[in-house]
């Protein structure tokens, strides 16, 4: 039987997502209301009992991400879409409380019905990913595919990591959304249907799905950034890529190097490098496995006992497979602690407080998509779900 050997935890361990590093431009506000304190020792019992009050009438989901101490109180776990499916399977309760992120809620809002109302349980918790890519920046950017010419050629696909705005933005322009498990397939479908892709707003999941799984080379992918004219790129470079992919990226799986992977190897020999495609392309090209959250805890359930396995995904999840397979070795592939600090914020005081909250007859904190924008946002979803 092996530990699991706890990276050490250093000033960076939490990272500070969000736009850039200032805490006051993340999504969301203070809690509006008595939030327990966090030494409250009766908060696990407080859970259980707003929980058991609720009965039926909430559904809580927590994401694979998520702590320990709000994934006991989950009802399903899960990744973000199989989240948002599930809630959508549960019309008879009147209270989604999504433990995941600001998307997340939204999609479940979108999928749900207009009886259902999703709670967030810390508004604050946002995405870096998801708000690299803002609406604006992606209207700019489809007008200068439309002035080059190509936009009548170009599929926009978007990542279901991205805010309601750009998965209704994608609805309206024919596209389609994507998961990590489904990235080919939708791209696969997507050129069936134009030439070209806008891929939103992952880059590295775009780049690793065109090369590594569909056999195209670098050179056809450009990378947009939406803080420069033109996206920093020249109108010929617009008109011949096969894919644009949006310069944004998850600030938790950027950690992974190659330097880290070239470690694991060189202490353990045996090691299996197992990583999550939002990782950067040398760190997919030199792992031996890649896949979604799901893939990775399917991999690690069929692991031989005694193997050795580094993991490169949100160090919650790793600590959580880690636990329950003691018989297989398994490390974080970082060094360092790095949880998602915005999924983090949701933490056993959020949640009891948003229970209690139900309980006494208010609704905190509720996520709504405009009808509008949900519409378009549905379509794009069901062509995904239309995958073959
Ligand atoms: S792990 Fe990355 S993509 Fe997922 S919610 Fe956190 S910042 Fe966003």
């Amino acid at each position: 039987m092996t530990g699991f050997n706890e990276p050490a935890s250093t000033q960076t361990a939490l990272l500070l997502l969000g736009r850039g590093s200032d805490a006051g431009s993340e999504r969301g506000v203070d809690c509006p209301g008595e939030l327990p304190a966090p030494s409250d020792p009766d908060l696990v019992e407080r859970a259980r009992a707003a929980k058991e009050a609720l009965g039926g009438n909430v559904f809580v989901l927590g994401h694979h991400y998520q702590r320990d101490e709000v994934i006991q109180f989950a009802d399903v776990t899960g990744d973000s879409f199989k989240l948002a499916q599930q809630a959508a399977a549960r019309p008879d309760a009147e209270y989604i409380v999504f433990c995941g992120v600001h998307f997340m809620a939204e999609s479940a809002d979108i999928l749900t019905g207009d009886h259902q109302r999703v709670v967030l349980p810390d508004m604050a918790a946002g995405c870096s990913m998801a708000d690299m890519a803002t609406a604006s920046q992606v209207e700019q950017c489809w007008e200068d595919l439309q002035r080059v010419g190509v936009a009548d050629v170009t599929v926009p696909v978007t990542y279901m990591n991205s805010t309601a705005a750009i998965k209704g933005f994608v609805g309206r322009e024919g596209g389609i959304v994507c998961t990590s498990s489904n990235a080919e397939r939708a791209l696969r479908w997507a050129y069936d249907q134009g030439e070209k892709v806008l891929f939103l707003p992952d880059q590295h999941l775009g780049r690793n799905t065109m090369v590594r799984e569909m056999g195209y080379s670098l050179d056809d992918c450009v990378l947009y950034n939406p803080h420069k004219p033109n996206g920093g790129l020249t109108d010929d470079e617009l008109r011949n890529a096969k894919i644009i992919l949006w310069k944004g990226h998850c600030s938790v799986h950027g950690r992974f190097t190659l330097a880290c992977v070239e470690e694991m190897r060189r202490v353990d020999p045996e090691v299996n490098i197992l990583v999550h495609p939002e990782c950067t392309h040398e760190v997919v090209e030199a792992a031996d496995y890649v896949g979604s959250t799901e893939y990775i805890i399917k991999a690690l359930e069929a692991a031989e006992p005694g193997s050795s396995w580094a993991i490169g995904t949100e160090l919650n999840l790793v600590r959580r497979l880690a636990n329950r397979f003691p018989d297989k070795k398994i490390s974080f592939l970082d060094k360092t602690v790095c949880y998602c600090s915005t999924m983090n914020r949701i933490d056993l005081p959020h949640l009891v407080w948003a229970l209690e909250e139900l309980v006494a007859g208010r609704v905190p904190n509720v996520i709504t998509v405009d009808e509008r924008t949900a519409s378009y946002a549905r379509e794009a979803l069901d062509r995904m779900l239309a995958l073959p």
